[in-house]
């Protein structure tokens, strides 16, 4: 598929490549929308073995963002960022400080933040070309890691799914079947053995799922098992895509809820969790605690109020349990409804196009 063909059948307000050769930086930055304010998402650095499936990816994912800075109710547009390479191999000064001239072209439309395959101390190198930087470290005048905020946010929106599935909030005794235990899987981990709850983890990075077994006695399985484990909640905390055509008849799990954007392969996957009566819980409402958090920094960075602010996650996945009940649609399809009607609604301040649509309450 060429360029245009891929961006002609999305709704991106723009999508910026760039180029360093010395550096052999390769990036593509895409802003969804601004509609809510500027465009916040972060950079993922990763190995793509295609530009297409890059493109992909980074469509994917601005959009998604635009979603969840709307249904966390905050003033931020979607964006995203890809850099094509190895991060371990491919990241250097040079790239990063290039990186951060093509952020900072964009005026301000565009905010970045880290993703899989970024750090926060990369987020200070990039700051060095342009202040469209959140996530920084602590001691930069930041939030710091978003990482442990985001598994805060899965936490608080196991709450309410638990309510609805056996009585009460209560998580001790439940078991979890962890994919990824990278930044937010090893702090979810921590979190559900904390509370009482078994984990099954597997991960491609041997030294990560060796220290989740040390650390909480977690089992581990294979990276292509971890979907036939018997577990009460399957929670995809790896790269996009987990829950598709192939892996949904296999789950074994009355309930979904991770931090990994784009969770389900395409939007009918949601109605074949549903088929199964499997509870899905939306990955950008599940997985919105670090963005709630840096948007914290606005204004001075507080703590307690950010997570407090993260824990309200809860009462968004009730909001979108009672829409979905109401008009009889799965979960992923009420949170889209709500999330859209916040944009069109609010957005259309800003542009004047509303046509008076009435927000979700709940
Ligand atoms: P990370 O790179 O630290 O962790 C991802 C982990 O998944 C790594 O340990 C990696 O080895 C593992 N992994 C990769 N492929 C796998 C596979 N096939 N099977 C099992 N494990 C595999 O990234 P992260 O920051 O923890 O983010 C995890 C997911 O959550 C990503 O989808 C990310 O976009 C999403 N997310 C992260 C944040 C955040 O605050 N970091 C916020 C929102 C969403």
């Amino acid at each position: 598929m060429g360029v245009f063909e891929a961006i002609g059948t999305a709704t991106h307000e723009q999508v910026v490549f760039g180029h360093d050769p010395a550096s052999g930086l390769k990036t593509i930055i895409a802003i969804h929308s601004t509609a809510l304010g500027p465009a916040l998402g972060g950079t993922r650095f990763f190995w793509y073995s295609t530009e297409e499936e890059a493109l992909h990816d980074v469509l994917r994912l601005s959009a998604g963002m635009s979603l969840k800075s709307a249904a966390a109710g905050l003033d931020l547009g979607g964006g995203k960022a890809v850099i094509i390479g190895d991060p371990g191999e491919h990241k250097s000064e040079r790239l990063l400080r290039a990186y951060g001239r093509a952020v900072d072209s964009l005026g301000g439309r565009y905010i970045t933040a880290e993703d899989v395959g970024t750090t926060t101390s990369d987020m200070v190198m990039i700051r060095r070309e342009t202040r469209h930087v959140a996530g920084l470290s602590i001691e930069h005048g930041g939030s710091g890691d978003p990482s442990p905020a985001t598994a805060r946010g899965v936490m608080a929106a196991l709450q309410p799914l638990a309510e609805r599935l056996w009585g009460d909030g209560e998580l001790a005794g439940r078991s979890f079947a962890v994919q990824g235990v990278g930044k937010v899987g090893m702090s979810l981990v921590e979190r559900l053995t904390k509370a009482g709850a078994t984990v099954i983890a597997s991960d491609v990075n041997y030294s990560a799922v060796a220290h989740v077994q040390r650390e909480y006695g977690a089992t581990i399985v294979a990276t292509d098992e971890i979907w036939d484990v018997e577990c009460d909640v399957f929670s995809p905390c790896a790269m996009g895509g987990a829950l598709n055509e192939q892996t949904i008849p296999r789950l074994r799990c009355q309930a979904v809820v991770g931090s990994a954007n784009n969770q389900l392969a395409s939007p009918e996957d949601a109605e074949r969790l549903a088929d199964r009566d499997i509870t899905y819980v939306p990955d950008f409402i599940a997985n919105a605690g670090g963005i709630i958090n840096i948007a914290h920094e606005t204004g001075g960075y507080d703590w307690q109020k950010a997570a407090a602010a993260v824990d309200a996650i809860a009462g968004t996945v009730a909001c979108v349990f009672g829409v979905a009940d109401r008009d009889g649609v799965n979960p992923a399809t009420a949170a889209v409804r709500m999330a859209e009607a916040r944009i069109e609604t609010i957005g259309g301040l800003r542009t004047r196009l509303s046509p008076g649509g009435e927000l979700e309450r709940c």
